[in-house]
């Protein structure tokens, strides 16, 4: 039984930008993702919700955006995710350097666990981070991408959650989750699943009793995602999480995967997602994001939503550059 509560690790992280075709000229003109889905958000249908992943779409490299037109930024902070890290080659960080800055962005470089990084931001505000690995997950290359094989993003390395206190956080991530204590560098405490192979094993937590709440707005994440196999595990997590005392809800079919969500300390808004049923429900891989993709529900409101939504790739004239969105 013990055996379904260990998460093989991150299966998405979902994020707030403040346009969505910056948002998509950026995650894939700059950093090369692929969109794999191109949808709504299902709360709120007017507005786009964009899945960027792998060639296939494979959980542990998706990163998911609801993008709400010109909202104000937010601020990362503590009960928040605060960081997002890539796995690229570790030989890549040379092209990273260069691509990065040619973009516009500008560069903190560190060693993070004897590990090259280099940390930036998106157009929002959103910080993210390129971890070189000696040996990268081995993720699905996306060919029609501005990235060459040999420099590509290989999914996502780890997230980064900056929080008051450690203790009651990690419980919840060793005792319940199943991620094993996986090393300490200042104030920073790391977590893993079993498969160092595995793109999204790595939690981090970053203590900092004085740092201020996260503000949510653009350039913020909203939550983060766990990994589950399929929905009777995914029923035993919410009655293992409901049983020690967190306020579960119930499951939420998001069409790709099913979902729970559940407030970590500091409210640290997690979800835990099934691996299936994936992203090939209603669109073949060749064509994954290519065309906007609506659940049943929302099939008769096709044309108002269509009518409302901003075209997700306007004409080079009128798209902003990484520099009109940081002014310096
Ligand atoms: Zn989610």
């Amino acid at each position: 039984m013990q055996s379904v509560f260990k998460t093989a690790g991150i299966h998405h992280i979902t994020a707030i930008a403040s346009s969505a075709a910056d948002n998509l000229g950026f995650y894939e003109g700059v950093l090369g993702l692929r969109l794999v889905k191109q949808t709504v958000n299902f709360d709120d249908p007017y507005t786009y919700h964009l899945y960027y992943g792998d060639a296939r779409s494979a959980p542990g490299t998706l990163l998911t955006f609801f993008p709400w037109e010109n909202l104000p930024r937010g601020m990362p902070g503590a009960g928040m995710v605060t960081a997002i890290a890539f796995a690229v080659p570790r030989t890549a960080l040379d092209f990273w350097r260069q691509w990065l800055r040619d973009a516009g962005c500008e560069l903190k470089e560190e060693e993070r666990f004897g590990e090259p990084l280099l940390g930036f931001t998106d157009p929002h505000g959103l910080p993210l981070e390129l971890v070189g690995l000696a040996s990268p997950p081995a993720t699905a290359y996306w060919r029609d991408g501005p990235v060459p094989y040999a420099h590509a993003i290989c999914g996502v390395h780890s997230a980064t959650a900056t929080l008051h206190r450690l203790p009651e956080t990690e419980a919840l991530v060793v005792d319940l989750m199943g991620l094993a204590p996986a090393g300490q560098e200042n104030n920073r405490y790391r977590y893993a699943a079993a498969d160092p192979q595995a793109p999204g094993h790595l939690w981090d937590l970053v203590i900092d009793p004085q740092a201020p709440l996260g503000r949510q707005g653009g350039g913020t994440v909203h939550h983060i995602a766990f990994r589950t196999p399929d929905d009777p595990t995914q029923m035993a997590w919410q009655a293992r999480l409901r049983e020690a005392g967190w306020g579960v809800t119930e499951v939420r079919d998001r069409r790709y995967f099913r979902s729970i969500y559940f407030h970590a300390p500091q409210r640290l808004l997690c979800e835990i997602a099934t691996d299936g049923p994936g992203f090939t429900v209603d669109e073949a891989e060749e064509t994954l994001g290519g065309s906007l993709q609506l659940p049943d529900a929302l099939n008769a409101m096709r044309p108002e939503i269509e009518r409302r939504l901003r075209p997700l790739r306007p004409p080079k004239s009128e798209r902003l550059t990484y520099s009109q969105w940081n002014p310096s």
